[in-house]
């Protein structure tokens, strides 16, 4: 009877899971295409060292103001991960032995090769439990942040119960608990059968326990495969109904991750396009819909966001899971859609629900308070992209509905008459160069390296001196090197960010065209966001091109000898590391190997640096708009570097030396503290 009753319950529970799961898959299927299924090798290894490995849930992470650190919640996670992929197999066994008594996997069996498959599994049962302790401590007691909410961008999450976190604990306790009962009570009434003795050897925990259960042995291993079996068929229903449906999504979300460079957006078709941008939900690729499937809710992510740590709206947890309960509410209407035509034209005639960008969802606010500092994206562990999502729908704000901050105007006005965000005569760009013997590639066109100076470098006051300083750095070193003065094109890094994408192919292609037009093959520039786009996105405009940074060029003269630098007393520096050089190019090194070489100087790290570095708040076309000042993310950024009692913030970006020295100056500290590019420091200690 009792078998014919788990029975039924087994085809109810599955069956539904099954529609559940069925209905989710085919949303995937609905909205729009995209090919995720290259590079087999690479996202194998992805799946091995960030969903197996958990290496993002482990990290050592940075410990400033907000407690954030997380690395023993990691380890928590870690070990409930694998204690869930070890136990999966016990599930089976367990299921298994509501026909025969005593049902083992092949070769499982504790004559075989069970013995140490038990033994493990039996720790990880007391390791779970352990976890689950921490995990409890967590939400009733220490509440974090990170699982509370970051206000106020993240007020709705601060509002939430959370009585799902506690169920889903609870649960995973019972299946912990009703193991170790049931096991402990089989071995205390069968204690005379040979296979049971043989798995008594090798759990010593459910032996334990099974010690303690006294005459009522039977009764309570009845009870604990009821309360495993039971638990785990209503557990699996609730998963996809809540944050734990990551528990199914997380491994194929980590499989499916972006491979292509970083730093590339995807390229429009806006020839072809029916659209230009993504404002109805189902206009969101199947990648990103599998991302809002996947989210744990942990709260990384937005515990690294400058935008949410000033204060604005935006919080990438909170636009994700705002996205995703749309996405839940709108199921139905979503599976109405009919199947998708191989080009997935048919999809994107189609729109469900509203236009979610704007007051009906998410705010324009929101969108333009993004830098694109992928900080979110590096620390998400389970790989879901943020930067891609919101550039897309600024796509939509600025191409459809011409709607973007009123100050980007003059920076769009700039870009195409000027050809450059500040509008300055484009007759100007290589005025900087008058007197110094700059060679041109129109006079030298064979030079090994076009030094591509970029427009804040050519126009910016301040950032001129640091072109000068690279200058005479490459002319001290007899590189073979030339600029392309006024025929230098702005290569539209700002207008993609913005969501201007009609703007930035335009200029990307006329740029390309110039450098193809001197068969350019190596580039030298000091501006990590020409440096991205060139490197990273010109391939998809014919534009290939070895793209070297600065720092990375003149830390190979220091070591190759070509330069020698000289001490000028002590001094102490942080520095300050740029999105678009370290968490998008991984150039972390580079820099502070060329400070470290300076003699005097003394490195001191801010507690927040390289792939955890806050950004400086210029990225994402954010140096062209207006900010409250209440909520200046380049204030904060400043606050983080004198913290560290420093004679002087060096940088590697000309957008981060404009917002350093504007927030020094902002804390009247522009006397004390000298914001200083790496190419000032070297030519300034040149022998
Ligand atoms: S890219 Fe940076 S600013 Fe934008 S949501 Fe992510 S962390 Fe926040
Ligand atoms: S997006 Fe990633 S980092 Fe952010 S809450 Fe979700 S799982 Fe955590």
């Amino acid at each position: 009877m009792s078998t014919l009753i788990f029975s039924v319950l087994v085809v109810v529970a599955l069956g539904y899971f099954g529609r559940t799961i069925y209905r989710r898959f085919t949303v995937l299927q609905k909205v729009t295409p995209l090919n995720r299924f290259d590079n087999i090798p690479e996202r194998v290894k992805a799946v091995l060292i960030y969903a197996f490995g958990q290496k993002k849930f482990v990290q050592r992470e940075p410990r400033p103001e907000t407690r954030i650190s997380e690395q023993a919640a990691g380890w928590m996670h870690f070990f409930i991960f694998w204690g869930f992929t070890i136990l999966a197999v016990q599930v089976i066994t367990m299921f298994g032995r509501a026909y025969i008594d005593d049902f083992y996997l092949p070769l499982l069996s504790p004559h075989l090769l069970g013995g140490p498959y038990l033994f493990l599994k039996d720790i990880m049962e007391v390791v779970v439990l352990g976890a689950i302790s921490v995990a409890l401590y967590r939400w009733g007691v220490s509440h974090p942040q990170r699982l509370y909410g970051f206000k106020p961008a993240e007020e709705k999450l601060a509002g939430h119960s959370h009585w799902e976190a506690y169920l889903i604990l609870c649960f995973i306790g019972c299946i912990m608990i009703g193991g170790l009962l049931y096991d402990g009570g089989r071995m205390a009434y069968e204690h005379d059968s040979a296979l049971v003795q043989s798995e008594r050897a090798w759990q010593p925990f459910s032996a334990l326990v099974g010690s303690l259960l006294g005459g009522r042995a039977k009764f309570f291993s009845d009870f604990g495969w009821w309360l495993h079996n039971c638990v785990i068929l209503v557990f699996i229903n609730l998963l996809p109904m809540s944050k734990h449906f990551h528990i199914i999504t997380s491994l194929p979300n980590v499989f499916f991750l972006k491979t292509e460079p970083r730093g590339a957006l995807n390229k429009m078709d806006l020839e072809n396009a029916a659209r230009f941008g993504t404002s109805y939900i189902n206009q969101f690729s199947w990648k990103q819909v599998l991302d809002m499937y996947s989210c744990t809710e942990c709260g990384r992510c937005a515990s690294h966001c400058p935008a949410t740590m000033s204060g604005k709206e935006l919080a990438p947890r909170q636009l994700l899971l705002n996205l995703r309960d749309y996405l839940y509410a709108h199921e139905d209407q979503l599976l109405a859609i009919k199947p998708v035509g191989g080009d997935g034209a048919e999809a994107e005639a189609v729109t469900v629900g509203e236009n979610i960008v704007g007051d009906a969802l998410i705010h324009d606010e929101v969108l333009w308070a993004c830098t694109t500092c992928r900080a979110c994206e590096e620390a998400c562990p389970v790989m879901i992209e943020y930067v891609d999502k919101i550039v897309d729908m600024r796509r939509h704000l600025v191409q459809e509905e011409s709607r973007f901050p009123v100050e980007l105007t003059r920076t769009f006005k700039g870009m195409e008459t000027q050809g450059n965000p500040w509008g300055v005569d484009a007759g100007q760009r290589a005025a900087w160069a008058e007197g110094l013997d700059v060679p041109r590639m129109a006079d030298h066109p064979e030079a090994e390296f076009l030094f591509y100076v970029g427009c804040a470098g050519s126009f910016d006051e301040r950032n001129k001196r640091t072109t000068i300083a690279l200058t005479k750095i490459l002319k001290k070193a007899g590189v073979d090197f030339a600029i392309l003065g006024e025929e230098e094109l702005c290569n539209g890094e700002t207008a993609r960010r913005i969501g201007n994408e009609y703007l930035y192919q335009a200029m990307a292609q006329a740029c390309v065209d110039v450098l193809n037009g001197y068969k350019v093959k190596k580039i030298l520039t000091n501006c990590p966001h020409c440096f991205n786009t060139m490197k990273n996105e010109f391939p998809q405009f014919g534009g290939n091109y070895e793209v070297v940074h600065a720092t990375e060029f003149v830390q190979k003269l220091i070591a190759s000898g070509k330069i020698r630098l000289k001490g000028d007393g002590a001094q102490a520096i942080t520095f300050h590391d740029s999105c678009y050089l370290g968490r998008y190019n991984d150039v972390f090194d580079a820099p502070r190997d060329i400070l470290r070489h300076l003699p005097g100087v003394e490195i001191r790290e801010m507690e927040r640096n390289r792939k955890f570095g806050m950004c400086c708040g210029a990225g994402g076309g954010r140096m062209w708009m207006e900010e409250e000042p209440s909520k200046r993310v380049n204030i904060r950024r400043v606050e983080q570097a004198l913290e560290t009692s420093p004679d002087a913030v060096a940088v590697a970006c000309p957008f981060c030396m404009t917002m350093i020295d504007d927030g020094l100056k902002s804390k009247n500290m522009e006397e004390q503290v000298k914001a200083l590019d790496v190419m000032e420091l070297v030519a300034d200690a040149l022998v």
